[in-house]
């Protein structure tokens, strides 16, 4: 799920670290159904823009621990949202609509 910008902070040491802290914190379980649950997701979501700041990537308040199946719930209800502001080309590319 990281994507290329997220790479390196996700295999930072300091992540890694408050992940861990995170995940004992709340017991190992997914915060939504009480599963165990193995995924710490960000409730702001990691962009370019807030990569750096602390206060989004490390601040336990933007944490939640989830299972594999709500992380990907949450990530495709997000996701498959349909936007008017852009739409695809003939060949698949994401363009914006005027
Ligand atoms: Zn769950
Ligand atoms: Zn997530």
């Amino acid at each position: 799920m990281a994507r290329e910008f997220a790479r390196k902070f996700y295999n930072s040491k300091a992540w890694k670290k408050c992940r861990e802290a995170y995940k004992q914190s709340v017991y190992g379980l997914c915060e939504r159904c009480g599963q165990p649950g193995d995924e710490v997701h960000h409730k702001i979501y990691l962009t370019p823009d807030n990569m750096n700041d602390p206060e989004v990537t490390l601040s336990w308040d933007n944490l939640e621990l989830l299972c594999a199946s709500c992380h990907s719930k949450e990530h495709m209800s997000k996701y498959d949202v349909v936007r008017e502001d852009v739409m695809f080309d003939e060949n698949g590319d994401l363009i914006r609509s005027e």
